[in-house]
């Protein structure tokens, strides 16, 4: 069970799981509401979101924690990335993004503007036990925004080493080296080793 209520962070672990034989579910499939994220770290809100999935529903649960953590802002939006996106009429990933390069632009630091992305990944067993594996990948943000590929922040960060943004990136290639890609590497290597 993917225990996410966020579709672009669905599609990137679906994407990873494609070569696994799993029947995957999500929180849809349970009529599961989201449990409030009250941690205040990447870990912490992880394991809600996962130990709560995996209880409710009786079957293993994926949760992913994440955000974008800039230099330049201390480590803000960090835990709270995805309430910089709240407006009255729900989450907007464009309004985030210019508050984020605006907020950017009061302070004294001077491009290339760094920051990195963060990905925690919990995996609960409705027995109440877990796995936690991380992910980090640096970058940084630029303006104007480039590619509409991705969700979030993807059209603004852009990784070291990389031409392109994670916006005009396709899914595959993000995958391969974004936060979440490292994280779920490492859970693959840690419980879904062959025994020989
Ligand atoms: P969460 O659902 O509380 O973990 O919110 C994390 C937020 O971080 C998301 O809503 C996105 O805005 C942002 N975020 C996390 N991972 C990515 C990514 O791979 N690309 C772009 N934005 C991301």
């Amino acid at each position: 069970l993917l225990a996410t209520h966020n579709n672009g962070k669905i599609e990137e672990l679906c994407k990873l799981f494609e070569k696994f034989s799993f029947e995957i579910k999500t929180p849809q499939d349970f009529n599961l509401q989201e449990p409030n994220e009250t941690e205040d770290t990447f870990e912490g809100n992880a394991k809600i979101k996962a130990h709560f999935a995996a209880k409710e529903a009786g079957l293993p649960a994926l949760a992913d924690d994440s955000g974008i953590e800039v230099e330049s802002l201390n480590g803000a939006p960090g835990v709270h990335t995805a309430d910089w996106a709240e407006t009255k009429n729900g989450r907007d990933f464009g309004y985030a993004m210019q508050r984020l390069w605006s907020e950017i632009q009061k302070t004294n630091f001077k491009k290339p503007y760094r920051a990195r992305f963060c990905c925690t990944l919990v995996l609960a067993w409705p027995d109440g036990h877990s796995e936690v594996f991380k992910g980090i990948i640096k970058g940084h943000l630029i303006w104007p925004l480039k590619g509409t590929n991705g969700h979030g922040f993807d059209p603004m960060f852009q990784p070291i080493g990389y031409k392109e943004t994670f916006g005009e990136m396709n899914r595959w290639d993000k995958n391969t080296i974004s936060h979440r890609g490292l994280a779920f590497t490492n859970l693959i290597k840690n419980c879904f080793t062959k025994e020989t």
